[in-house]
């Protein structure tokens, strides 16, 4: 299958141009101008065009939780609903997270994982590690892992007694990362204080999903930020803060990087777009618990900048979504008791845009490389993914700059019933969307087929520190 697509403007991390795609089986064949008619472009199965439009590296989402166990339930989406909503979005990979259960083995976290994300995917995908049980075995393990392309491991100093290691634990992890190649991810809020603070808030009557956001302090995620980048440093590796939400966590990434370490950050459409008042109003704030919370408004101006500074490298989902009927309902009278997590991964691309781009706060070259550049020179796919050049898989989507929707719960494809961003209307959409090939998403219309998606072996080249 060759496709030809026309006269878009091919726009990458490094600068746009004018250009037509070649694109030959599974990956991109030939870039230039006058390909159309040309003997390059010639014996072409379809021509795409892109008149006013962008050519893109399909987006690539490496925080993401299909089916995630979490507080006595599931995440909702599959890999099948949720990687075809990302589809629809304009991200073409994911990454999402397998998790070692406490007393159980990497490998069986692993397997579990791949058995369910095995044959469903839209799109291509690969995994973190979640490491909850540091021992002499599965820092073993970690290395047969980092062979296998499972190259990240994510660690958390939250959630006492479920994910939660100790200093010493999360030192031996980097340390042995030191030695594989691996990298770190970071969950980084002091969660034991927060447990403190959360039963004090309950204990005074205090137990709407507001609450959430109250007590789970900017600073102590600042704490946790500056203690787990101290620690890598010490390890002599780098370190990957997920999800950060906060000025107070951005300073310690801001610091760090100042003083030459290797720290690297991510943030979340969430932290960039809603606040705490989001949380408000009775249970319906609910719909809006996730963790680290949601910050007062003020807090956005600054992550923007850390975008703009490049102290943020990335904007990630943290997908994880629950339904608000008969899944965040777990937590009334209690928000410790309401499952964490959002829906965004189909929304993620479009909102940059709107929020950025548009918003005139980010090039569209820096947004094609928060939402898929760096991701993939972060995780191992600089090349391969992330970009548009001759070589790479030809994950692609044509994008139209212009056209405006209403984002809705009503319309979205995840598999959830409700949407943060209920009646915002964002700028820009995904009109085509390819996976190394071949068209997924047309027309409003998915035309791809369950299992298209491959499992992605990813390398510890560190394309990153370059
Ligand atoms: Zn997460």
């Amino acid at each position: 299958m060759r496709t030809l697509i026309t006269n878009g403007t091919v726009v990458n991390a490094d600068g746009s141009q004018q250009a037509d795609v070649l694109v030959d089986g599974e990956t991109i064949a030939a870039l230039g101008q006058g390909l159309a008619g040309s003997a390059v472009g010639a014996n072409v199965d379809r021509t795409i065009d892109a008149t006013g439009k962008y050519v893109i590296p399909g987006g690539i989402d490496v925080h993401t939780h299909m089916e995630l166990p979490f507080g006595g339930t599931f995440a909702k989406d599959t890999f099948e609903t949720g990687s075809r909503a990302a589809a629809f979005g304009g991200t073409t990979t994911i990454l999402d997270f397998a998790v070692q259960a406490k007393g159980k083995s990497l490998r069986e976290g692993l397997d579990a994982w791949h058995a369910r994300a095995e044959g469903n995917c839209a799109i291509d995908y690969g995994f973190h590690m979640i490491m909850s049980d540091v021992t002499d075995e599965s820092l073993a393990e970690m290395d047969q892992l980092v062979a296998e392309g499972v190259t990240d491991f994510k660690l958390f100093t939250a959630y006492p007694g479920v994910f939660l290691s100790d200093d010493g634990s999360i030192f031996r992890a980097m340390q042995q990362t030191a030695r594989n190649g691996g990298l770190i991810m970071m969950h980084a809020e002091n969660g034991m204080a927060i447990d403190v603070v959360a039963a004090q808030a309950v204990a005074a009557g205090q137990t709407d999903p507001y609450y959430h956001g109250v007590v789970r302090y900017p600073t102590f995620e600042g704490e946790a930020t500056n203690r787990v980048i101290r620690l890598a440093e010490a390890a002599g590796v780098p370190v990957y803060i997920v999800h950060l939400s906060s000025h107070d966590a951005l300073d310690e990434v801001r610091h760090a990087r100042d003083r030459g370490a290797l720290a690297f950050a991510e943030t979340c459409p969430q932290y960039l777009f809603l606040t705490l008042d989001d949380l408000g109003n009775g249970f319906e704030g609910a719909k809006f618990v996730c963790s680290p919370p949601l910050r007062p408004a003020e807090h956005q101006v600054e992550l923007w900048k850390g975008i703009i500074r490049d102290d943020l490298q990335i904007v990630a989902t943290d997908h994880c979504p629950f339904d608000f009927h008969g899944q965040k309902d777990l937590g009334v009278g209690d928000f410790r008791k309401i499952p964490n997590g959002l829906p965004a991964v189909e929304d993620r691309v479009d909102l940059v845009h709107d929020g950025g781009v548009v918003a005139g706060g980010i090039t569209k070259e820096r947004w094609v490389e928060i939402c898929s550049t760096s991701p993939a020179r972060m995780f191992g796919l600089a090349g391969r993914k992330g970009v548009v050049a001759v070589g790479a898989d030809a994950d692609l989507v044509v994008y139209d700059p212009a056209r405006k929707h209403t984002i809705s719960a009503s319309t979205h494809h995840m598999n959830v019933d409700y949407s943060c961003y209920e009646g915002r209307v964002v700028q820009g959409g995904s009109d085509v969307v390819m996976s190394r090939g071949k068209v997924i998403i047309e027309n409003g219309q998915y035309t791809g087929a369950r299992g298209d998606g491959r499992f992605l072996k990813r390398s510890v080249a560190r394309d990153y520190l370059r």
